[in-house]
Formats: structure tokens, C-alpha cells, sequence
């Protein structure tokens, strides 16, 4: 923490990168920092190799995303993002780059940046975040940054649900409503704006689900087809593998979704004691116990075949 505010303090021309199909917590984390930093006047620019999700333009900045082709920063802080593959192609500048900084949860964190600030304990790297804006200069802190740290909370702990959740998360949860930011509202923001054309792309994925290990295991698929022909993308996918994974028999869930020739995103999902980050392990990937991810690259029906044993050797 004290190196981070120390190296922060410090740079004048900062990057912040959001991880890869960036969620509420890479995108909430880092607009609260960038918030934070703009108030000091220093030049800060925000980087994702991926377009982030429209229910998120409401708190993002008017000029939204920069574009770096070249390394230009005193300081990179990378936001959420376990292991380099997270920064997409923003790798390649933050690599060249000499200050670099990562705030994050994940416990299985490859520790790539040259500073690491990680509690693998965490329900969200918002938490950890407004720790550290706390620490750096509380007086910054205002409504609007208090929101972009709500909207990280409550997307990465399933609304106040998972099991990392913690008295420390409430805690700040409830520092974040004496700024008086309208939780209600934010939650409908990021959990009540399904689109009926994602609607129609998780009727698809759920009506061919597969079940295995009886239906301990659950399976639902998206092809580039489904995408195509419901004029949704990749994004769109997220919270269908909870329609399924919230059935009762049903342990571990897994999504896969195909993201090029012969290439599947996958998304594993479990209860309790179950820990999927080991299934995404085999295949390079990572995440929490609950909830990680990985690529897998080979045929569909193999692809299957060999995610589906990789949940079999955890139950
Ligand atoms: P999701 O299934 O929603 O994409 O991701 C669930 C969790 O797994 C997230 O916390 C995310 O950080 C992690 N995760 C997803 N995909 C990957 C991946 O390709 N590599 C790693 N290391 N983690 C991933
Ligand atoms: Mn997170």
C-alpha cells in the first residue's frame, strides 16, 4: 500500500488498464481510482483491450477509452487482473513499462507487476480499492467515486452474497451510503438491465443445456451463430451460467463460449467447498473458488469432453 501511494503520488502521466471482458469491479475499481487521480490534476488515461458493456456508461468519463500504441507512462496500474493474458494487448506497453502497480483479489495472481497489491481474501478489488483511496487521501474521496466502489462491491460479491463476503465488506459498503450514493439504484443499473436480445441468447444457451454426473454437473453452450443471429456479442453471455447453476442438484456450471476458430472462453462456476479455479488451472486460466476462467482451444465436442472431466476430477 505504501509503495502504491508512494509511486502514484509520484507519476504525473498514468494509465490504469481494466482487464478483458471487464466486469463491474474492473470497471467500478478503476473509475474510482481515475476519479480520484483526475481531482490532482494529473493526466490519467483509461485502457481496455475490449469494449466496456453500455450499462456502464452511465459513471464512465465522456472521453471514455484511450487508445496507447506506445509505452508514454511514468506509471501503469492494472486493475483486477490476475496474469498478464487479463491485459489483453495493453501487455506489450505495460511490459516497457518501469512503474507498474496491480491491485487485485485473485488468489491465483502470477505477481507480474512489479508492485503487487493483493488480498486474496476479498470479495472484490473494490474493496481493496477504497482502502487504498482511503489511505492515499481520504479528503479526494467524494459520491461519484463512493458509486464507482459500490458498483464493483456488489457486481463481484453476487450482491453481498458470495463467500468472500465479509463484516469488512458491509463496513465499507455502509461508509459508501454516508456519501450518500442510492444503492438501489446503482444495483438496478448493473443487475436489472437485461436486454431482450440477451434474453433470447440465454434461452438459446439454456435450451441445449447438457447435464452430467447426475446433473451435478451442468454445461450451456454460445456459438458464434447464436451471436450472429440475435445480434448480441460475446458480453451478452454473462449471468446465463447462473440460470443453471442455481438449480438444485446442480454443483459445478460451466459455460462455453466460442471466441474464434477452434477457441471456447469458458467460465466455471461452483458452491461452497468446490474449487473450480483448479478446473480453469488445467487449462491456464484461473479466477476464485467460486467462479474462474479460461481459454481451451481444439475442436467443440473435445473442448467439452476435456472440461467436463476437468469438473469431474474436483466432485
Ligand atoms: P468469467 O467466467 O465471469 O469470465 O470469470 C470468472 C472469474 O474467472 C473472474 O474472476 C476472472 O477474473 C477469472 N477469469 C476468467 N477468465 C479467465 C482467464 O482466461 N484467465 C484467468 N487467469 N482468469 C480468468
Ligand atoms: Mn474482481
Amino acid at each position: 500500500m505504501e509503495k502504491a501511494k508512494e509511486l502514484i503520488a509520484n507519476a504525473e502521466n498514468l494509465a490504469i488498464i481494466m482487464h478483458t471482458k471487464p466486469d463491474g469491479d474492473t470497471i467500478g475499481s478503476a473509475l474510482s481510482l481515475y476519479y480520484t487521480l483526475i481531482k490532482e490534476n494529473k493526466k490519467v488515461e483509461l485502457l481496455c483491450d475490449d469494449v466496456i458493456p453500455s450499462k456502464f456508461d452511465f459513471i464512465m468519463p465522456k472521453c471514455g477509452l484511450s487508445d496507447a500504441d506506445k509505452p508514454k507512462y511514468d506509471l501503469i496500474v492494472s486493475i483486477d487482473c490476475s496474469d498478464v493474458e487479463r491485459l489483453g494487448k495493453y501487455y506489450d506497453i505495460y511490459r516497457k513499462t518501469k512503474n507498474t502497480v496491480c491491485f487485485d483479489h485473485h488468489k491465483t495472481n502470477t505477481r507480474f507487476a512489479k508492485h503487487v497489491v493483493l488480498r486474496a481474501n476479498y470479495a472484490s478489488t473494490a474493496e481493496l480499492m477504497f482502502e487504498f483511496l482511503e489511505y492515499y487521501n481520504r479528503d479526494l474521496i467524494d459520491k461519484r467515486i463512493c458509486e464507482c466502489v459500490y458498483i464493483g462491491i456488489v457486481t463481484d460479491s453476487g450482491g453481498f452474497c458470495y463467500p468472500e463476503v465479509s463484516s469488512n465488506t458491509h463496513l465499507i459498503a455502509a461508509r459508501l451510503y454516508e456519501y450518500g450514493i442510492n444503492a438501489n439504484y446503482l444495483y438496478n443499473k448493473v443487475f436489472r438491465s437485461k436486454s431482450m436480445k440477451r434474453f433470447k441468447l440465454h434461452m438459446r444457451a439454456v435450451s441445449r443445456a447438457r447435464f452430467y454426473n447426475d446433473n451435478a454437473i451442468a454445461l450451456v453452450c454460445f456459438f458464434e451463430k447464436d451471436f450472429e443471429e440475435t445480434n448480441t456479442d460475446i458480453s451478452d453471455t454473462e449471468g446465463c451460467i447462473n440460470i443453471v447453476q442455481n438449480i438444485d442438484e446442480v454443483k459445478i456450471s460451466i459455460a462455453v463460449t466460442e471466441a474464434g476458430k477452434d477457441c471456447f472462453k469458458i467460465s466455471f462456476r461452483s458452491i461452497e467447498e468446490l474449487d473450480v479455479s483448479e478446473c480453469a488451472g488445467v487449462f491456464g486460466g484461473g479466477g476464485h473458488k467460486n467462479a474462474s476462467g479460461c481459454k481451451v482451444y481444439g475442436p467443440f465436442e473435445e473442448v467439452v469432453e476435456r472440461v467436463v472431466k476437468a469438473a469431474r476430477d474436483i466432485l
